[in-house]
């Protein structure tokens, strides 16, 4: 008789976050949950409020599934090649990070020997969707690996969708973001031009709004971020910059023409470099508002 794949019992989490925090905190709502943060502090104060365990990197490796969250690919390989000797034939690890297409082949072709598949399979929803269970999570990877981890994804995720191969999930992550960030400047420029012909900002966002240039941005964010100055830490601006980049090197990579996401990674590059990395993505709007010497209020 040929075995099927093990069943998953225990799981664990690499990265205490802003997403990884809920998210983590969900999952232990299923399952047993280790969980692992570069400051070790966060992992027992995690314990303390969820329910999970916090672990050293050798009890990580015995997880049936282990998740991560980190910044960029480059720390989720760092933590891989540290596991890597350890890691469970039969296990999972699916990476939860906004990561690059290529590491994801590459991660795959690592574990791949060891017996142990890889998912890339980032999130969109931000850390209410994440204590909701209300995340967008767009999958890379084998349908039958993503079958066998599915309630998992589904502790935070609302929609989860295997939208191709081994990078796939990276790849529609990063233009999902670069469009958001697409909406977020050029909203923020028509609302400048407005403002200096001498409109009213906030009965335009309203009719914005109600009409067909409306987006995510226009709805969510202007109004509770951006026009109250509040522009509170929730996504930081390095991150998505970040996001943006690897969409425009994944076009490049496939030869293709996208002149405006192009120009989005530059700007939010841009912003990066004169407003810093940590604050909010919304501050990016400041940029605009320099140019046109108004202040969105
Ligand atoms: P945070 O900056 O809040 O958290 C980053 C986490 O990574 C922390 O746990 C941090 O540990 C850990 N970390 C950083 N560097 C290292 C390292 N070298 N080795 C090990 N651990 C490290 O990030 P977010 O939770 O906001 O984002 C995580 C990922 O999710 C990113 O790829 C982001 O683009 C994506 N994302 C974020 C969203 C958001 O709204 N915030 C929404 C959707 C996706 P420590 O505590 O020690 O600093």
């Amino acid at each position: 008789m040929p075995q099927g794949p093990p069943p998953v019992r225990t799981a664990a989490f690499l990265g205490l976050g802003a997403m990884g925090t809920p998210m983590a905190a969900r999952l232990a709502r299923l399952l047993p949950t280790l969980v692992w943060n570069r400051t070790a502090g966060k992992a027992e104060r995690h314990a303390a409020e969820y329910g999970t365990q916090a672990a050293t990197l050798a009890q990580v490796a015995q997880a049936d599934v282990i998740l991560s969250c980190l910044p960029t690919s480059a720390e989720v390989g760092g933590l891989m090649a540290a596991l890597l000797p350890d890691l469970r034939p039969g296990s999972v690890w699916i990476d939860c990070t906004s990561g690059h297409p290529v590491s994801a082949r590459a991660q795959a072709a690592l574990l791949a020997p060891c017996g142990v598949a890889f998912l890339d399979a980032p999130v969109s929803g931000g850390p209410l969707g994440a204590q909701a269970g209300t995340l967008a999570v767009m999958v890379g990877g084998e349908e039958e690996v993503l079958e066998r981890v599915r309630p998992l994804l589904e502790s935070f995720g609302r929609v989860v969708l295997r939208v191709g191969p081994s990078g796939s999930g990276f790849a529609v992550k990063a233009v999902n973001n670069t469009l958001m960030g697409l909406h977020l400047l050029s909203l923020a420029e028509g609302l400048a031009s407005l403002k200096l012909q001498g409109a009213l900002l906030e009965p335009a966002l309203d009719i914005l709004n109600a009409s067909s240039g409306r987006s995510f941005s226009s709805e969510a964010k202007f109004s509770q971020q951006v026009f109250n100055r509040r522009f509170a830490a929730n996504f930081a601006l390095g991150l998505l910059a970040k996001d943006a980049g690897i969409a425009l090197e994944n076009v490049q990579d496939v030869k293709g023409s996208a002149p405006l996401l192009a120009h989005t990674a530059m700007l939010l590059r841009a912003a990066q470099h004169s407003l810093g990395s940590d604050l909010d993505h919304t501050a990016a709007v400041r940029m605009v508002e320099d140019w046109n010497g108004v202040e969105l209020t």
